[in-house]
């Protein structure tokens, strides 16, 4: 370990602050490190793993297709695209139409780039972008100017300009921002790294009316909150309403790179040949194991399951806020999305954690963040409760 600790430093540029353990393999919730300990994985890739580690329907699904090819150029038709963009527009249930990337910043990027070209077409002087504050859509030079926390923009200034900052869940923050050049709002469901803060059904609302009026493409990003995590295929669902734009990543690969946006027929003829591209978007191996994933989630009726862990997480966390008040601020979430914002910074408790065995996060400086696989049982719940209780009592 302490020998690949000095390669690292060695020859990785040093974003990351590693964790000092080295995973060894996963299996189903677990991870196990090459020391032969075993950690109850609640982070889960950050909203990546839905089916846990080495899922034999990945697995199958990836040596199935790596024995036909693992890259074609999309200069050809291939199978597992088609196939998983016919499941994930069921899902957005309406005629719409999806483009396929490798991350969320490239989903994002999409986005933004598919709204200014729809009134550019129209011949029109619209493309100024209004987002969050607390939010995050990545770290590209776009996605960062729509990324609305500084520790994130200060050292890569200046921004694309003409991007604008609105209040979450205030629409008024939002009127006044809006003018005749606005071209998109983007905005998360639920915030992810800015504390498991989520939209408010009404003010979800109140921006689709709002987009309605003044001819604006409303961009939710679903990369954290959609795939069912939230215990709807996609979180805006709660608030019933349509996107003009969506955009999935993390989950939607089953643990292989790949993302996408999808757009409503509104938009679905913006985009002519050679607008937007990517070598690798797409990449047949990540479609397949997105179809694989999707079927285990279908099968095994896992968003009413995360529904139900949901409910029984909250229910627990707030008995355990009501013991603990001193300590726990909030308990914030939607099915397995969950904040469990403290008064103090949540670091340390992070290391007890994985002293005891668990994996989790720390967001927004004092929030605890559950992610966990959507496979997982009410013992290992109730392990992360107890050994929660633990530290809470210390
Ligand atoms: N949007 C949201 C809501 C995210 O949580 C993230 C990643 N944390 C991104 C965009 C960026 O995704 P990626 O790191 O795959 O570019």
């Amino acid at each position: 370990m302490n020998n690949f600790v000095e390669l690292e430093n060695e020859y990785l540029l040093h974003t990351y602050k590693r964790i000092p353990i080295m995973i060894d393999h996963g299996e189903g919730v677990y991870l196990y490190d090459t020391e032969g300990n075993k950690y109850l994985d609640f982070l889960a890739g950050i909203a990546v793993m839905a089916l846990g580690y080495s899922h034999p329907k990945i697995v199958e699904a990836i040596r199935e297709q790596a024995e036909k090819f693992t890259h074609l150029s999309n200069l050809y038709y291939m199978e597992p695209q088609i196939k998983l963009a016919e499941k994930i527009i069921s899902y957005f249930g309406k005629d719409g139409k999806l483009f396929f990337a490798n991350s969320g910043s490239e989903a994002n990027e999409g986005a933004i780039k598919i709204a200014r070209k729809y009134f550019s077409n129209k011949g029109l002087n619209k493309y100024k972008v209004i987002g969050f504050d607390n939010s995050f859509h990545g770290r590209t030079i776009a996605t960062l100017a729509a990324t609305w926390q500084k520790k994130y923009q200060k050292d890569y200034l200046p921004l694309l300009p003409d991007f604008k900052c609105a209040k979450f869940n205030d629409i008024d923050s939002v009127k006044e921002l809006i003018d005749n050049e606005t071209a998109a709002i983007i905005i998360e469901s639920i915030q992810g790294e800015g504390g498991i803060k989520i939209a408010d059904e009404k003010f979800l609302k109140e921006l689709r009316n709002i987009c309605d009026e003044y001819d604006i493409i409303l961009i939710v990003d679903e990369i954290q909150s959609g795939m069912g995590r939230s215990g709807k295929f996609f979180a805006y669902e709660y608030a019933k309403i349509m996107p003009d734009v969506v955009t999935l990543a993390k989950a939607i690969g089953g643990g292989l790179p790949l993302s996408l946006f999808i757009v409503s027929p509104k938009l679905a003829d913006t985009f002519s040949y050679g607008d937007h591209g990517s070598t690798f978007g797409g990449n047949p191996v990540a479609a397949s194991c997105a179809i694989a994933t999707l079927e285990v989630i279908e099968k095994e009726k896992l968003l009413h399951k995360n529904i139900e862990n949901g409910k029984y997480m909250l229910a627990e966390l707030n008995i355990l806020k009501n013991r603990y008040r001193d300590k726990i601020r909030e308990i914030r979430g939607k099915g397995l999305m969950i904040g469990i914002e403290l008064f103090s910074p949540c670091s340390d408790m992070v290391g007890e954690f994985r002293n005891n065995g668990l994996l989790l996060n720390c967001t927004h400086t004092n929030v605890v963040r559950i992610l966990p696989p959507y496979i997982i049982e009410k013992e290992h719940m109730d392990k992360f409760l107890n050994v929660f209780e633990d530290i809470l009592k210390n």
